[in-house]
């Protein structure tokens, strides 16, 4: 069976490790089919590309866009892109347009509870001056000894209700779905255990999702636990979804699961890569 891994994050956007390091990490994980997915930014894809094809290993061309629906975030995997697609890449951009003023906004927010410096700090961690997350922001509250860790950060700060919050309108997932098909990829609902919908908010999530024309759904992620693997085990055979594989890995010492180190995807599911050829 091949060991597949389709999300992870490079200093493109919230990862700490260079596309081409992370490569190498796959690689010596024993990944042998790699995407790279950053937020909204395929600025590292042909990166990626160059350094999977250099070690003999098969890489996927992928994206996670950044949507909200029904007053959530909720993210939507791309995989086997044309990541040259104009339309793709001008979404992206739109996506990618609100940051800027959200991280200011941010700052704000947390020098109002007596953090001061956090956007200057948050955007020294960011490698893509166009990409500043909360992952920028955590890392700087973990710097400045406000929190110990990422878990403590999206607890107490830049979660809603708590300091350093700001709303925020992604794109609309009609759209991202559409960005990712008209590219010629395969669109997947990221790590659907982390949404706080109510069950029937949920399914209309998916049947727009699939009305949309998306295909795909995370159940071996990262951030799932073992019980979740087998409740989306289930959602995916209800809805007649393809079933994705990654470990959603932002870097050592920060994420718990390694690239390539999940367990393999349940024998009684359609994998996403099914017509991929492999
Ligand atoms: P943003 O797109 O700026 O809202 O940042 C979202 C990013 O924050 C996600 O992609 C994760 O990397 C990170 N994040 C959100 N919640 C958590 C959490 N509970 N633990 C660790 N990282 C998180
Ligand atoms: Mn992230
Ligand atoms: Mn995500
Ligand atoms: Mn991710």
């Amino acid at each position: 069976m091949l060991n597949i891994d389709l999300h992870c994050h490079s200093d493109i956007s919230d990862g700490l490790l260079s596309p081409a390091a992370l490569a190498a990490r796959a690689h010596a994980n024993g990944v042998q089919v790699w995407a790279l997915t950053d937020h909204d930014e395929v600025g590292g894809v042909a990166q990626a590309r160059a350094a999977a094809t250099a070690l003999g290993m098969r890489h996927i061309a992928g994206v996670e866009i950044s949507v909200t629906y029904a007053n959530q975030t909720v993210h939507i995997v791309g995989l086997n892109i044309d990541e040259n697609n104009q339309a793709l890449q001008d979404g992206l951009a739109a996506t990618r347009a609100g940051r800027e003023r959200r991280a200011r906004k941010i700052g704000e927010e947390l020098a109002a509870v007596g953090i001061a410096g956090a956007y200057e700090g948050a955007s020294q961690f960011a490698g893509n001056p166009d990409l500043v997350s909360r992952t920028h922001f955590a890392r700087f509250l973990i710097q400045q000894g406000h929190c110990t860790d990422l878990q403590q950060v999206f607890t107490d700060y830049l979660v809603r209700g708590r300091p350093g919050w700001v709303p925020h309108q992604w794109a609309r997932l009609d759209e991202a779905v559409g960005w990712i098909r008209g590219a010629g990829g395969v669109a997947v609902v990221a790590h659907p255990g982390r949404y706080k919908y109510e069950p029937l908010a949920f399914s209309a999530l998916l049947d727009e999702f699939k009305a949309a024309g998306g295909t795909g759904i995370e159940v071996i992620t990262g951030s799932h636990t073992p019980q979740q693997y087998e409740e989306y085990a289930l959602v995916a055979r209800r809805y007649g979804l393809l079933a994705s594989r990654g470990a959603d890995f932002h870097g050592p010492g920060e994420s718990r699961i390694d690239l390539g180190s999940l367990p393999p995807l349940p024998e009684n599911l359609s994998p996403v890569w099914h017509d991929w050829g492999l």
